[in-house]
């Protein structure tokens, strides 16, 4: 049988060319090699967000762009976690077999703490939602970047106690799969992150993404001068999205030189604009159609609904609640 992947995706801005270099192009393709569940994390994003508008804004985005970009919802899972109320009495059954101390070791809270910051319960809570997130579904794997590890350890550790509790075969062990996704640098050169206000939102188009490709930090060699284009923002970026051949080609062109950044950016914004084109109609569709992806979603969250209510019927049997 396919083994099982989940993965969580917070809605807490539109998501932006990092995002889906980093997350989705590859979570879409494991849909290949694995079952997959894939859920929109409405309860984790309040931990942050405090702006209802936004917040129900932001679950469209993502729906939308998820759908846009080629996820299957009759292939895969697709739910928002709220539609799934029993996540939580999981995760109080598994508060309940947790060391406090194992919570105060956790990375996003002790962040916090050594930030200075005053986290609110949800932020030290946070890791065991998201084990419950996980364990409800009998996931096998969890693929995360190398940061999020601990939280999946965390994950299994909690399984593995629970089963030894109450009797094994309760809940399945999930192993953290680390995936190897390119880090893609924003405008500024650094990470493209939401915070730092550099990124290309997924679906721009036209003269805003024209502007914004020709605002990539580049050397400042003349025209004439060789350029060297591997390692350059503007560079990582096209070859994420440009053919080998492509790629090759404007390699060899910057090294040539006459063949200035401003010719370079050029063919980045083509190659958005091209590759992105059917998406963000499929996108522009959707998205006018909120009423649409909730039932997507609602569709998503009474499958996903059964298979929460099977563990949970194991887990009161074992436990003695009823
Ligand atoms: P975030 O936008 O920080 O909520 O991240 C959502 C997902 O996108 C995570 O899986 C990140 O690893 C991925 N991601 C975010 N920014 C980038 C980036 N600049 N390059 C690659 N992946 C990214």
């Amino acid at each position: 049988m396919m083994k099982t992947s989940l993965t969580g995706i917070k809605p807490t801005h539109i998501p932006h060319v990092g995002n889906y270099l980093g997350a989705i192009r590859p979570a879409l393709r494991l849909s290949e090699t694995y079952r997959t569940a894939y859920f929109i994390a409405d309860y984790h994003a309040l931990t942050t967000v405090r702006d209802p508008a936004a917040l129900r804004g932001h679950v469209h985005d993502v729906a939308a762009t998820w759908l846009a970009c080629g996820l299957d919802p009759d292939k895969t899972l697709f739910y928002r976690q709220s539609d799934v109320p029993e996540v939580f009495e999981l995760s109080w059954v598994l508060a309940c077999i947790t060391a406090t101390g194992q919570l105060e070791r956790g990375v996003a809270y002790k962040d916090a703490i050594a930030k200075g910051e005053a986290p609110n319960a949800g932020v030290f809570y946070y890791p065991v939602l998201m084990a419950a997130d996980i364990l409800l579904f009998d996931t096998d794997v969890v693929p995360i970047g190398a940061d999020q590890r601990q939280h999946v350890e965390l994950a299994r550790d909690m399984a593995a106690r629970v089963n030894h509790l109450f009797g094994e075969g309760t809940l399945v062990l999930p192993e953290p799969l680390i995936t190897e996704a390119p880090l893609v640098p924003g405008t500024d050169g650094t990470k493209m992150s939401k915070s730092k206000g550099n990124t290309i939102p997924l679906f721009e188009s036209g003269k805003k993404l024209r502007k914004l490709c020709l605002s990539i930090v580049t050397g400042s060699e003349t025209l004439e001068e060789p350029k060297k284009a591997e390692g350059t923002p503007l560079f990582e970026i096209y070859r994420q999205l440009a053919t080998a051949d492509e790629s090759a080609a404007l390699e060899a062109k910057l090294a040539a030189g006459n063949f200035g950044w401003g010719h370079a950016k050029e063919a980045l914004y083509e190659v958005i604009e091209r590759d992105f084109a059917p998406m963000r109609e499929r996108f522009t569709a959707l998205r006018a159609d909120p009423a649409g992806l909730d039932a997507v979603l609602a569709r998503g969250a009474d499958q996903a609904r059964g298979i929460a209510r099977a563990t949970l019927d194991r887990l009161r049997a074992r436990t003695g609640i009823r």
